[in-house]
Parts: C-alpha cells; sequence; structure tokens
C-alpha cells in the first residue's frame, strides 16, 4: 500500500466515521450496550477529566469494544490533536524538546507559559493535574518514528510515484552524544535519495559508515520501497568518485550520469578567483560568461558549440587551460538533459540541497535525540514529512517555488485530498502513521 493510500484512507476514517457502530471482528451489527470506560479528554478544544466512551458488546461473536471518536487517541492520556500537534511542531517549527513541551503545554491547559500570553485570563478548569513534560512530546515522536519504520509501511511506500530520474546525495550531521562516558560531539553520516523530478524523499537514513556497500544499501531499499532498480532512467548526483561503482554492482553501470551545475560551479570558484586576480576582473568575467554558455545552453548543438569556443580560445591558457579540462571533461554529465533522453529533465543545480539546509536548521536547535535510535527515528519521519510538505504560495518575489501550494507526492501526481461534505482536506504524514 503506498503511504498515499495509507495517509488518505485513515484521514477519511477520521472525517467519516461509522454512523453505527459494528463489532471489529466479525462486522456483526447487532450488539447490546456494555457500561462505559471513563476516559477524560484533554485535547485542545476541551479539558474535561469526566467524559465517558460507550462500550458495545457483539451479540453474535461476544466481542467488546468502545466508541472511537476522532479526537481520541487510543491508549494515549491526551487527545489526538494535542499529539498531532507536538509531532507536526517538532517537525515544522525548529525548537527544542523543552521548549516544544512547555508550549504545548500551556495552549493546552491555560496555565504555565500560556499565563504570558493572556495574563487576564484563568488557567482552563480541570487543568491543575496536567504536567505535560518534554519527555512526553519526545516519547509520542520516538513511538511515530518507529512506527514510520514498520516492514508493512515501508513496503510499496513509493509504488507507482517514480518519475526515472533518481538524484542522490550524503551530508554530515554532528549532535551531542555520549561517547565513552564522556559527553561530547558526535558525527554521523545521511543518505538522501530523491526523485530528481518532483523531489519525492525516497529514502533518508542515516549511514552505519562510509562504505560502499553502506551507500548501496540505500539504493536497494528502494526496491523494497515499491521503486525497481530497472525503472531508473537518468541519475543525478554531485559527483562523488564511490558512484560509479555503486551503479556498477548493480548493474546500473549504463545509466546515465547527470551531475549538478551547482557542484561544477563550486569546484570552479578558486581556480577563476585565481584567473580573475592575474587577468583582471572583466577577463575573469569573460572567462565565467563562456563556461556558462557551455552550462546554461539550450540545446546541445548550442553546448557544443560553445565548448568549442572555450577550448580554442582558453584551451593553451596556463591559468584557464585547467577550467577548461573539467568543462570538457564533465561536459557529457552536465548537459545530458539537454539529449532530450529522459523526458521532462531539466538542468540541475543542487541535488539535494534543501534537504539539507531543512534538516540542518531543525537539527541544531534540537540539539539532541536523546536515544541511540533517535537519529534513525528522526529521518524516518522526516522523509514522510518533506514528502507531505506543501511548498508555500508567496507573493513576494524574492523566491521562486516552481509548485506553489504543492507537496512533493501532489508533483508525483497523487491525490492526497480527501473531499468531505463538500470540505477539501489534505492527508497528512501523520495521517500516513495513523497518528
Ligand atoms: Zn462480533
Amino acid at each position: 500500500m503506498t503511504i498515499v493510500s495509507r495517509a488518505v484512507q485513515f484521514v477519511k476514517g477520521l472525517l467519516t466515521p461509522p454512523s453505527r457502530p459494528v463489532c471489529p471482528r466479525c462486522g456483526g451489527t447487532l450488539w447490546n450496550r456494555h457500561g462505559f470506560s471513563n476516559r477524560g479528554k484533554r485535547c485542545l478544544d476541551d479539558l474535561d477529566p469526566d467524559v465517558a466512551i460507550q462500550r458495545y458488546r457483539c451479540t453474535r461473536c461476544g466481542k467488546t469494544w468502545s466508541d472511537k471518536p476522532a479526537w481520541l487517541a487510543p491508549r494515549k492520556w491526551y487527545g489526538r490533536d494535542v499529539i498531532r500537534m507536538s509531532l507536526d511542531l517538532a517537525m515544522d517549527c525548529t525548537t527544542s524538546w523543552r521548549e516544544l513541551g512547555s508550549m504545548v503545554h500551556g495552549i493546552v491547559t491555560g496555565a504555565g507559559r500560556a499565563v504570558r500570553w493572556a495574563p487576564w485570563r484563568q488557567p482552563k478548569e480541570g487543568s491543575e493535574p496536567i504536567k505535560l513534560a518534554h519527555t512526553t512530546v519526545w516519547r509520542w515522536f520516538q513511538e511515530a518514528g518507529k512506527r514510520a519504520g514498520q516492514e508493512d509501511r515501508v513496503a510499496e511506500r513509493y509504488q507507482g510515484l517514480f518519475s526515472g530520474v533518481l538524484a542522490t546525495d550524503e551530508s554530515w550531521g554532528w549532535i551531542k552524544g555520549i561517547v565513552e562516558g564522556v559527553g561530547r560531539k558526535v558525527g554521523f553520516g545521511v543518505q538522501a535519495l530523491v526523485d530528481g523530478k518532483t523531489r519525492l524523499v525516497l529514502n533518508l537514513r542515516r549511514l552505519a559508515n562510509e562504505t560502499e556497500e553502506e551507500l548501496r544499501a540505500g539504493v536497494e531499499q528502494l526496491v523494497r520501497r515499491g521503486i525497481g532498480l530497472k525503472s531508473i532512467r537518468a541519475w543525478r548526483s554531485d559527483g562523488r568518485q564511490t558512484d560509479p561503482a555503486i551503479w556498477a554492482m548493480r548493474d546500473l553501470g549504463a545509466v546515465p550520469w547527470q551531475r549538478s551545475i551547482f557542484h561544477l560551479w563550486r569546484n570552479l570558484a578558486g581556480g577563476l578567483k585565481a584567473y580573475a586576480a592575474a587577468k583582471g576582473q572583466q577577463a575573469g568575467d569573460r572567462l565565467r560568461d563562456q563556461i556558462r554558455a557551455v552550462w546554461d545552453a539550450p540545446s546541445e548543438r548550442a553546448a557544443v558549440v560553445a565548448l568549442m569556443t572555450l577550448v580554442q580560445e582558453y584551451g593553451d591558457d596556463p591559468l584557464a587551460g585547467r577550467l577548461v579540462r573539467v568543462v570538457r571533461s564533465t561536459f557529457k554529465e552536465a548537459t545530458f538533459h539537454l539529449k532530450g533522453m529522459v523526458a521532462g529533465l531539466a538542468r540541475t543545480s543542487g541535488v539535494v540541497e534543501w534537504v539539507w539546509r531543512r534538516y540542518k536548521r531543525r537539527l541544531r536547535l534540537l540539539q539532541c535525540f536523546m536515544s541511540d535510535d533517535g537519529a534513525d527515528n528522526f529521518f524516518r519521519l522526516d522523509e514522510l514529512h518533506i514528502n507531505f510538505h506543501r511548498y508555500q504560495i508567496r507573493k513576494e518575489r524574492k523566491r521562486v517555488y516552481p509548485y506553489p501550494g504543492k507537496c512533493p507526492l501532489e508533483i508525483a501526481a497523487a491525490e492526497i485530498e480527501v473531499e468531505v461534505d463538500g470540505r477539501r482536506v489534505a492527508a497528512t504524514w501523520m495521517d500516513a502513521l495513523a497518528i
């Protein structure tokens, strides 16, 4: 089942509860009322410790069960909305576990931090016994992360949603941890496999080490996620030395490779600076423009012509010659999109830079994962969060979002909205996990 069908099914269930109770074991519709269980309601809109939940008993099979209103989170003291808000804030708004805990506590109780917001208001009635600790919020997060890693939720997750262009990148993170009894910073690698067209994150994971085998394992996991390796038609990366070896291991050596222009420019930055320092800014700008004419060419023909001009003019120059050689040796990968072999494949700058930007911002304030598998849980949830997260609709022109108001899953042509009573509601990553 894809994460989309999972999420849509769940949110539909929340929005349209069955009109009449049905036995969860045999599907029978004949039952007797079977008393109440005192559940209490600790939700964002309502704080009532005495809310009772109706129980039923099936007359056919004897199974007993309780009502499950949308607000009720099974086996949790707090309501579903409190937990969902906490997870949403944890993923999307950067703050520490402690600050997050105190904020959620304030919203639920109207006490504590909420007195800062509205000193003229009394805390909500019944707020006294509510002591929401940051560890509770953290635990909800870990439980969600474990759920995201469950075999049945991972299997076939992205079936039918892959465009054929795979972008890969690795990054490095630092986190506060304990090493041999001493508190210090601990480093770890992260691998991201992203759909190069739709930006759908196909696998985001912590690397156990930096060997080729470990990187390859991430690619192989795609199969379990519903993406056949044979369906990879182009490969994007920033040009790590190990990449070709990984592809060859999986018989993917023939898959065309596209390089990120952003990284190619970065490779030339030092050389261009040295050239401009020696020959003057104007000459430096001219060389830059000539290189840009190759990498930004509108057609393959224009790119070849621009490359020939570049080689002719600068090929023998002792300073610029080295740069020209880089442009020449990477020409095929830098201009692969112009061949038109993969429909809709565009020139690429950052491969998955934006994933790293988000995650680093988040990590900086989070500071610690508070457990060994905390990092794994974080990346599992981040993957789902990114895929369901819609891009902003912005009025100002500072930044251009190519798909305003859409999330990667929607760009990959999945329908995440549910229509109930004329209202359209978008499913979220939390619905995909049935939280
Ligand atoms: Zn029954």
